[in-house]
């Protein structure tokens, strides 16, 4: 028999109350009773997004949101400034791309944050951006950017607004929409939100709602204007995907009892612990700003990292994530996000530790356990 533990960045595991719920009786969407599900959740999600804002959703992954935050605000031809740091700031970019949007690329070397003052300078030399597309946590790096100072500098100009990928920052670290003046956050389900993947979600401030108007790019199903004539009467313009909203009415339950303020602290506990762990190991830490969502560690010098991830996983159960785009092989991923707690954290050190051994790496055998424990044991 084997056990297994999900502890990557994406998907998450769920708790039990939110996966059970996905088991309820399907019915109608046309309905009151979806009508009062969809009004408790959308005010559930504006908690979690800290925001006034209303938070609409989408039947996707997250790369639906991303791409709505695309073509809902600009036209081909037009100027977006991003933040190329790891493989999902790349994918706002190809996002642009595909749609004729002309890409100003801050390239920011892998494991390290943005600096601010870089978007204040590309701001000032390029005339004309419309907006910054940017992450909370570059969930293939591991780094947490300084959203709050990168806001600062945007909600300056008027004809530019801030997009933020929180999609696995959300509810990890935290990102104060409304204080901080966000334009547009979006974010997925399968991460800090612990439902299943299939949901993406999108807040607009006021200044984003003023572009909307004047972009031409094309859209459909994404067409923001469709999602919020329906919000407005608690309806949504296409089927909803039901039993998930079901779940994420579960699961938004259970963080308003955490509440916001104390999922912060727990993510950071975890994190921290994680990364003392790790750095016991004698193992380095690859962000130079790292998230509370996600552990990014570099493999060691003569450690196969690619068979270390599958050694964790078909040896012993535990699922982490490799490095992704061209940090494969040469970093892996502890996620502590969403349904997790201090145990994951033990599992994961204890399968690393074990798959380290097996590979041939030198280490004092349970180093990185008591250093999670001393972090735990206050
Ligand atoms: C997971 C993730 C995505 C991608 O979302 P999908 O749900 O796979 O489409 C995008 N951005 C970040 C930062 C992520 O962590």
């Amino acid at each position: 028999m084997k056990k297994e533990y999900l502890l990557s960045p994406g998907p998450t595991p769920v708790p039990t109350d939110a996966l059970l719920s996905m088991a309820r009786p399907i019915f109608h969407h046309r309905t009151p009773q979806y009508q009062a599900l969809f009004k408790e959740v959308n005010e559930g999600l504006k908690y979690v997004f800290q925001t006034n804002n209303d938070v609409l959703t989408f039947a996707s992954s997250g790369t639906g949101a991303m791409e709505a935050s695309v073509v809902n605000f600009l036209s081909p031809q037009d100027k977006a400034l991003v933040v190329r740091g790891g493989k999902f700031g790349e994918r706002f970019a190809e996002i642009c791309e595909a749609y004729g949007v002309e890409v100003i690329a801050i390239d920011v070397q892998w494991g390290n944050p943005v600096d601010p003052e870089l978007i204040e300078r590309s701001l000032l030399e390029n005339k004309g951006i419309k907006a910054v597309y940017t992450t909370l946590c570059e969930t293939s790096t591991g780094v947490l950017n300084d959203i709050e100072a990168i806001s600062k500098i945007v909600s300056r100009y008027d004809e530019a607004i801030l997009v933020v990928d929180a999609i696995s920052g959300l509810g990890a670290d935290d990102l104060r929409t409304d204080d901080w003046k966000i334009d547009v956050v979006v974010s997925g389900s399968q991460k800090g939100l612990m439902i299943p993947p299939g949901l993406a979600f999108f807040s607009v401030s006021q200044k984003g709602w003023a572009h909307v108007d004047s972009a031409r790019c094309p859209r459909f199903y994404f067409d923001l204007k469709s999602a919020k004539k329906a919000y407005d009467n608690n309806d949504t313009p296409w089927t909803p995907a039901i039993s998930l909203v079901i779940a994420l009415s579960e699961s938004l339950k259970i963080i308003k009892k955490e509440t916001l303020a104390n999922i912060f602290l727990r993510h950071r506990r975890l994190a921290d612990a994680t990364r003392r762990a790790v750095e016991a190991l004698g193992l380095e830490l690859f962000a130079k700003a790292p998230s509370n969502a996600v552990t990014a560690v570099q493999v060691p010098q003569g450690i196969d990292g690619k068979n270390l991830v599958k050694l964790m996983r078909d040896k012993y159960g535990v699922t982490i994530a490799g490095g992704q785009g061209e940090l494969k092989g040469k970093t892996f991923r502890i996620a502590h996000l969403g349904y997790m707690v201090e145990f994951d954290v033990i599992v994961a050190i204890a399968a690393l530790e074990m798959a380290l051994k097996d590979s041939g790496y030198g280490f004092s055998p349970g180093a990185g356990l008591v250093a999670a424990q001393e972090a735990f044991v206050k």
